[in-house]
């Protein structure tokens, strides 16, 4: 579609205007499209009135909310850029995003101001002169609302569809976030292409418990939903597995999104056999690799059907891979799918950079529309990522096969090279799934002074559970070789986690490191 965001929402207003647009369930908060339309443009005009101008950066630091999305279309509308900013970052990250991205308003929940993050909004009013002001939604959303929307329109005619509109901060899964400079043009299209493939029309009604301020709420979750004047719930706040549960009972959601923890949270949690779950049809997960066996249950027993797998990052807008209903089982249960429509993908050597056979593994590569414009501020780490030719490196490790769907064995910065030997975590991870006293492992490699790395599982049994140590290893003898079983094991109740519900391998080294007294990791 050659429209910006701010189009495409008239367009739905005209089309769906008095149909649900949104619902927070945490604040109690409704809107149809005509309320979205008419309060995006108040709160475009209050901007405009701040003195924001097309390209300036306008700051959102809250966990879920209804006004986080009717400020993310009033930025859009106003040619703003949106800085979807993590609500778990801590003073620091905080302060490296406001700065590095030059935001100069900032919206933020109210209660922040009492934390460091707040003394450190306050200390950055001070010394960063780009930031102009920080309002919290408690106190200044009324004001905002209050904006007039009479100079929107000419404001709007100015946005071109190759604008940016976003900065968005990857998870930090592997490190430190960078963050992603994405276009209307990127991030509607996405948003559109990925929920129609999934059939979403007016009559769905989306339940997204996953944070707005990452590219699955953003896009999948705001723009996936406006472009087909569906609805989006939002359970509200931070995510919660009975929440989300009650959302999709009470609302009689048709979809449901979320990454593996979620909806492994959402399967264990108690009140899950008391609530009505039968109105879901389809729903997404993606975000890191789902095991078969918890696609299974997500369908069957959380009743999502046409469940459908989608895999990409957030430098691709996100989605690049996206399984459908109508995929031959094995394919859908062991791969991402296929590529999106007008995407490209292909698997290449990642020394030489040439295209490898099918079912051979290397570096997974996207082209196309939905291709980031670059690293905010950072030309060199765009250059890194993107070749001349428009290929985006996803550092993801991948196989494809003839049909051409794809499969992530696993990530470029995730292999442990234990003794010479590299040793893919997700080997070792899908088959310690399977073990019935397991309710989830990840694994990492740790020093060793001798082989280099040596392999670690994290653990967390299933309730009531006495297997230890031992037992899991004797029980690995057999069914992988020998040189890929772990010799540590720590078991837990929590894995270190990203806000976006992504464990962290890289926390998880450190906090083994620190505990068995190791040498620095080598990464
Ligand atoms: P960072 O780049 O900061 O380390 P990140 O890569 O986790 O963090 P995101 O952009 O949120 O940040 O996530 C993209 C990555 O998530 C992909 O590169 C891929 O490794 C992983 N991923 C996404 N979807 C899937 C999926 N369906 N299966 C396996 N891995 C996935
Ligand atoms: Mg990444």
């Amino acid at each position: 579609l050659g429209e910006t965001i701010g189009q495409n929402l008239r367009r739905t207003t005209e089309r769906f205007g008095r149909h649900t647009a949104l619902v927070d369930r945490a604040q109690g908060l409704r809107a149809t499209y005509d309320e979205l339309w008419e309060q995006s443009g108040r709160v475009a005009g209050a901007l405009l009135a701040r003195g924001v101008r097309r390209g300036d950066r306008v700051g959102v630091w809250a966990a879920n909310r209804y006004e986080w999305v009717v400020l993310q279309f009033a930025a859009a509308r106003a040619g703003a850029i949106l800085v979807a900013l993590n609500p778990t970052y801590e003073a620091a990250e905080l302060g490296y995003a406001l700065a590095h991205s030059g935001t100069s308003l900032l919206l933020h929940a109210a209660r922040f101001r009492d934390t460091d993050c707040g003394a450190t909004v306050a200390r950055l009013r001070a010394d960063c002169p780009e930031l102009r002001e920080a309002i919290p939604f408690e106190d200044g959303w009324a004001e905002l609302l209050d904006g007039s929307p009479a100079a929107v329109d000419a404001a709007e005619q100015e946005v071109d569809i190759d604008d940016p509109v976003a900065i968005q901060y990857t998870s930090g899964t592997t490190g430190r976030p960078k963050g992603a400079t994405l276009t209307h043009h990127n991030l509607l299209n996405n948003g559109r292409l990925v929920a129609a493939a999934i059939g979403f029309g007016p009559a769905d009604s989306v339940c997204a418990p996953v944070p707005l301020f990452h590219c699955f709420g953003m896009v999948l979750g705001t723009l996936g939903t406006s472009t087909h004047g569906a609805a989006l719930v939002l359970p509200g706040g931070a995510f919660d597995a009975g929440r989300t549960l009650e959302a999709i009972h009470e609302e009689g959601c048709t979809a449901v999104y979320g990454v593996p923890t979620m909806y492994l949270a959402m399967l264990e949690h108690p009140r899950r056999r008391d609530v009505r779950l039968d109105t879901l049809r389809t729903g997404l997960i993606g975000g890191a690799p789902c095991a078969p066996d918890l696609l299974a249950r997500i369908r069957t027993e959380l009743h999502v059907p046409e469940l459908s797998t989608v895999c990409g990052m957030t430098e691709t807008s996100p989605i690049s891979l996206q399984t459908l209903p109508g995929d031959p089982a094995e394919r859908r249960d062991t791969t991402v799918g296929r590529p999106t429509p007008h995407v490209e993908v292909k698997i290449v050597d990642p020394v030489t950079g040439r295209v490898v056979p099918t079912g051979t593994p290397g570096e997974q590569c996207t082209r196309g529309y939905s291709v980031m414009a670059g690293y905010w501020d950072d030309p060199a780490a765009t250059r890194a990522a993107i070749d001349p030719a428009g290929w985006m490196r996803t550092g993801d490790l991948a196989v494809m096969h003839d049909d051409g769907s794809v499969a992530i064995v696993g990530r470029l910065k995730d292999v442990i090279i234990r003794g010479g030997e590299n040793i893919h975590p997700r080997e070792v991870e899908e088959l310690l799934r399977t073990h019935p006293a397991v309710a989830d492992a990840h694994v990492v490699g740790v020093p060793h002074e001798r082989l280099g790395e040596q392999v670690m599982a994290w653990v967390r049994l299933a309730d009531g559970s006495p297997a230890g140590g031992d037992d899991l290893a004797a029980w690995c003898a057999g069914r992988i070789s020998r040189s890929k079983i772990p010799s540590l094991w720590r078991f837990t109740d929590r894995f270190p986690t990203t806000a976006s519900g992504k464990v962290q391998k890289f926390r998880m080294r450190e906090i083994a490191v620190a505990e068995l007294g190791l040498d620095a990791p080598a990464l």
